[in-house]
């Protein structure tokens, strides 16, 4: 979540009353940003990525695992260690969500040279090493998406009851406050979330029917005023805290961009992978105990900071809400960016109609201009006493404050006030996978078909609603094999926004566009299959082959390749599919869905010692001897 400021967060009440000054002086700063650097051209792409890392204890005498809620102190000594002695450090550490993470990126973005691309691995390494070092004996730094036991008895270290009825922020049932980072930002988020909304996050996830689960499946919570009994739907894991959403780990990726369009460019074209990649990454089938039915985490913390009233629900008329808000701020983009998306811009946009009439009439386009409008439909969740006044000229802190609480699929990233930082876009849907190798891969991945979409100017863009349809699909259980997601046939035909940005308009909204996409397997998607697409992987491949890359670097980003085509034919299975196998044959598991804690602690054993290499395991990686150089062409 990037650097915090410190100071005295203010009350939801409080923070309310400064809504419409925040949005003001955020597009105040906005534009100030964009009328400096809207012309901004740099020519060398930059990346980075994101790993959000959780702190285990391995409890060997009582066979349990908890998480360690010792993140602050971990990453105070991180830091200084680290970039606070040398500014050149190779790794990078900042808080998140959980007092149980904290996450980590390079030192240095990663240059557009090929040679980089051999270097991802060997920092995620050191970012590893770096932090186990720094931990007690027993204890552990895991990348896996969700705590299987997250919200259950006991899960933290040290123990701590929820207090439900007693002061706090989130009054969960399950989920304490202590196990929330101790920076006033996160229980400020909490507590505003659950103040704004009126009552508790509500999540609810269907639960997996195995052949003893009890059906139907209807919990009793001893503790519960009643709130939980009317929110917990049957046949679901019932959760209600922001930490059950936020506390869960993710793999994210952002790319300096050469200029504000090309950044726009690939925010429209990344979108439409975003449920395609989800699908492929996913790692979090389990929550609170319990094996549900999807495999991602992307509902879970939607839902886990949706912050709507019942009015903006569609609950209730409207009446003291402004706007009637169809999504989570927690959820997946609702507008394209770049001209070429235009025309498939077809989901109701909720927009501030003055805000975007300001920025409308500071010469702002349309497209541009819409996007800030719906963010800004939203209030701030956070602000602190001493940031309320704010320089708009060199400051950018209440821009970023609704930006950076509109968690969506895609982010667009203008430059800080008075840097060097260009225009920027992350991708955020990807799960957290086990090792290094893995985070490695899939952030190769998705940074190769940057390089294609550019140098090849590829479109992937189809309707927006179809890739929201595929959100949806992309995180039932083992979508990746059985899942059927929309996407594009001809990807040659498209515009090119960065060279001519009046092509889509001279295309006009045509109805032909509807032939231009079908639904496809992931397989398909990845792999290509005759007569249908050329598949992602070939096409990476062809582009691979005309590039000049050393010996070693190739064999490093086909073995990565190699991952991504094998988990997407289903030759490899994906970290949630693997983490099922192992529960359904745990000697402990009942087939009644229950996690408990001594399958939580075999099942965490098994992924550290193969997250430190101290063991194989050939059905979720591959078998290592395998030669990358043989038959790859396909
Ligand atoms: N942990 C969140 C996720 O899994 C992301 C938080 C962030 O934006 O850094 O998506
Ligand atoms: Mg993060």
């Amino acid at each position: 979540m990037g650097l915090l400021s410190q100071g005295s967060p203010l009350n939801w009440e409080e923070t309310k009353k400064y809504a419409d000054h925040v949005r003001k002086h955020g597009i105040v700063q906005f534009l100030n940003i964009y009328n400096k650097v809207k012309e901004r051209q740099k020519d060398v792409l930059l990346w980075g990525d994101e790993v959000e890392y959780m702190l285990i204890e391995m409890d060997d005498k009582n066979e349990k695992v908890r998480l360690v809620l010792n993140g602050g102190e971990v990453l105070e000594t991180l830091q200084d260690k680290g970039e606070k002695t040398n500014p050149n450090h190779p790794t990078l550490w900042r808080p998140e969500y959980g007092s149980y993470m904290i996450e980590g990126t390079p030192g240095q973005p990663y240059g557009g040279t090929m040679s980089e691309f051999n270097t991802v691995e060997d920092n995620m390494g050191k970012r590893r090493r770096e932090a186990s070092s720094v931990l007690n004996e027993n204890e552990t730094l895991a990348t896996i998406t969700s705590f299987p036991r997250l919200g259950c008895p006991g899960f933290t270290r040290p123990e701590y009851n929820p207090t439900p009825v007693e002061k706090g922020v989130s009054k969960s049932l399950f989920f304490p406050d202590e196990a929330i980072n101790r920076h006033p930002r996160f229980s400020t988020l909490t507590r505003n979330i659950r103040h704004r909304r009126g009552e508790k996050v509500v999540i609810n996830v269907p639960i997996f029917k195995d052949k003893c689960t009890p059906s139907p499946f209807i919990e009793m919570f001893p503790e519960d005023d009643g709130e939980a009994a009317r929110a917990a739907v049957p046949d679901h894991i019932y959760m209600d805290a922001m930490g059950f959403g936020m506390g869960n780990c993710c793999l994210q990726v952002t790319f300096q961009a050469c200029s504000i369009q090309e950044a726009r460019y690939l925010y429209d074209q990344l979108a439409t992978f975003c449920p395609i990649v989800m699908a492929l990454s996913a790692a979090s089938p389990f929550y609170r105990g319990y094996v549900s039915d999807i495999d991602c985490r992307w509902g879970v913390i939607s839902a886990s900071v949706d912050d709507r009233t019942r009015e903006e629900r569609g609950l209730e008329p409207l009446k003291t809400n402004k706007f009637r808000i169809l999504k989570s701020r927690y959820d997946s983009i609702d507008s394209y960016l770049s001209s070429c998306g235009e025309k498939y811009n077809d989901i109701d946009l909720t927009i501030d109609e003055e805000i975007n009439k300001q920025l409308l009439d500071a010469g702002i386009d349309n497209l541009l201009a819409q996007h800030i409008a719906h963010l800004f439909i939203r209030d701030p969740l956070s602000l602190f006493q001493e940031k309320i006044h704010l320089d708009d000229e060199n400051e950018s802190d209440h821009f970023e404050n609704l930006q950076s609480t509109n968690w969506q699929t895609m982010r667009f990233k203008p430059p800080p006030p008075n840097s060097e930082i260009g225009w920027r876009v992350e991708f955020r849907p990807m799960e957290v996978q086990l090792t290094d190798f893995e985070n490695s891969a899939y952030v190769v991945f998705i940074v190769l078909l940057t390089r294609v979409i550019l140098s090849y100017k590829l479109d992937f863009l189809i309707p927006l609603s179809k890739v929201d349809e595929n959100m949806k699909v992309a995180q039932k259980r083992n979508a990746v094999q059985t899942g059927m997601f929309y996407f594009r046939k001809d990807i040659y035909k498209g515009c090119n926004p960065v060279l001519d940005g009046s092509s889509a308009a001279q295309n006009g909204l045509d109805n032909e566009g509807d032939n231009d996409y079908t639904l496809m397997s992931i397989d398909t998607i990845i792999n290509g299959k005759e007569g249908v697409f050329q598949g992602l992987i070939p096409i990476l491949n062809c582009y691979l082959e005309n590039m000049e890359v050393d010996v070693d670097t190739r064999c490093t980003i086909l073995n990565y390749l190699k991952l991504i085509k094998r988990r997407a034919s289903g030759e490899l299975m994906t970290m949630a599919k693997w983490m099922r196998e192992f529960v359904d044959k745990h000697p402990e598991y009942k087939q009644d869905s229950v996690i408990t804690d001594k399958i939580n602690y075999d099942l965490l054993r098994k992924c550290d010692s193969i997250a430190k290499g101290d063991e194989r395991c050939p059905e979720l990686l591959g078998d290592p001897t395998f030669d990358p150089l043989e038959g790859t062409s396909d």
